[in-house]
């Protein structure tokens, strides 16, 4: 029933394209994967992972080695700034063998990840990207950045939240926009109490730790800022200090006691973007943060784009319509990304006003209901 395609460009080697080509490579097409980078390196701390992504690792079959070096756990302890215990979001397992939730630190993710992309059948070139996408008819002519030229059935745009190709293809989608607020993250060694994520709320700040393997933690803590600005890098460990010197609780305290200047202390601005249908243009297609950034509220931003990878492949396998086959993948992937990117953005700004926190819980449990349903 796939229709018949010779050849397929995957620009963008993140979680989404690296999942496009795994399992696109299952379909037994030939793929290109070109990847900005040369050392295809993924900076960052840890990333918590749902019992979404832990279904979309089982069907990529990534699930077992992911288990080996994250760390997975169920359920959210949400808490006051002075420790009381207020809610327990519970976050089932999927199944007997899919744990409810989990952390890892992301670099080794995208480990996990690359390797099996490149035990896939996926011709890699790092330190390369596209300097040219023309339509043909039912093709696309692709010139690269190392002067090569290559005619493609399909182009899939994987290249993030500030995409060439969505630039190239739709140059009228709107730009990325910051949110109000950043984001403080550090790894710290994992005490051992901390089994689960936990989560102190504050009028406007809220900080959380969360286990992503046998030793190690990672702490977050997110800062409305009216305007989007860097932060000094030399005073990262004095500025999150002070701001978690806001939360009165033992805990929090003593996780401001463990930071230092080996914490690997981040902090981001926080932007979002939701593309509009179509997420097409003749044999071009966007997948991921391309075509829908969410800020980190759900955990769920790598989620939904290696989701619209899985899902745009098993659409390739049931139509033999190139065209059809485009449509049912982003009629499938709207509504449950349009539900994170909206949910998230609107617990940042319950967070930024200092707003209701039984709506933030309601929207937090709500949406891990909604994601645990089949994609
Ligand atoms: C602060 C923060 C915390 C987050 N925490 C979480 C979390 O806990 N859980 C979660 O699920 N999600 C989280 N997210 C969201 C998650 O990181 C993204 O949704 C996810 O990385 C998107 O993957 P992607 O492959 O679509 O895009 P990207 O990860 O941006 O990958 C794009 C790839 O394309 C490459 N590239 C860029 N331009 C080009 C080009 N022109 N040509 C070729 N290659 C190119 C890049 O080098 C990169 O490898 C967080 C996001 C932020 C900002």
């Amino acid at each position: 029933m796939s229709p018949n395609l010779s050849n397929i460009l995957i620009i963008g080697g993140g979680f989404s394209g690296m999942t496009a080509a795994i399992q696109l490579s299952k379909l037994n097409y030939n793929i290109d994967l070109v990847e900005i980078d040369p050392n295809w390196r993924t900076d960052g701390a840890g990333i918590s992972i749902g019992g979404a992504t832990l279904r979309a690792f089982d069907t990529i079959g990534i699930l077992d080695e992911f288990l080996e070096k994250g760390n997975a756990h169920n359920g959210l302890d949400v808490h006051a700034p002075h420790g009381l215990h207020l809610a327990h979001v519970p976050t089932p397992p999927m199944s007997d063998k899919i744990p409810g939730s989990a952390a890892i630190m992301r670099p080794e993710l995208a480990k996990i990840l690359a390797k099996k992309t490149r035990e896939s059948n996926v011709n890699i070139r790092l330190g390369c990207t596209f300097e040219n996408i023309v339509h043909k008819e039912d093709t696309v002519d692709v010139t690269f950045t190392d002067g090569t030229t290559k005619t493609y059935d399909l182009v899939i745009g994987a290249d993030g939240v500030n995409s060439k190709v969505r630039k190239a293809v739709f140059p009228e989608a709107a730009e990325p926009k910051y949110v109000g607020q950043g984001v403080w993250r550090a790894v710290l060694p994992r005490l051992p109490e901390i089994n689960n994520t936990h989560m102190w709320v504050g009028p406007r700040l809220k900080v959380g730790v969360n286990p992503m393997s046998k030793d190690d933690m990672y702490l977050f803590l997110t800062e409305d800022k009216e305007v989007k600005q860097r932060e000094e890098k030399s005073e990262y460990v004095t500025r999150l200090k002070d701001l978690m010197m806001n939360f009165s609780a033992p805990a929090v305290q003593q996780l401001a006691g463990m930071l230092n200047n080996d914490s690997l202390i981040d902090f981001r601005a926080l932007d979002n973007l939701l593309v509009p249908l179509p997420w097409f243009k003749n044999r071009v297609v966007m997948i991921g943060d391309t075509v829908h950034a969410t800020t980190p509220h759900l955990a769920s931003g790598a989620c939904i784009g290696i989701e619209d990878a899985i899902v745009l492949a098993e659409e390739l396998a049931q139509h033999d319509d190139v065209t059809v086959a485009l449509e049912a993948y982003q009629n499938r992937r709207w509504e449950r990304c349009k539900m994170v990117v909206e949910n998230s953005g609107r617990l940042a700004q319950i967070e930024i006003e200092g707003g209701d926190k039984e709506e933030h819980t309601n929207i937090m449990r709500e949406s891990m209901i909604a994601l645990a349903k089949p994609i």
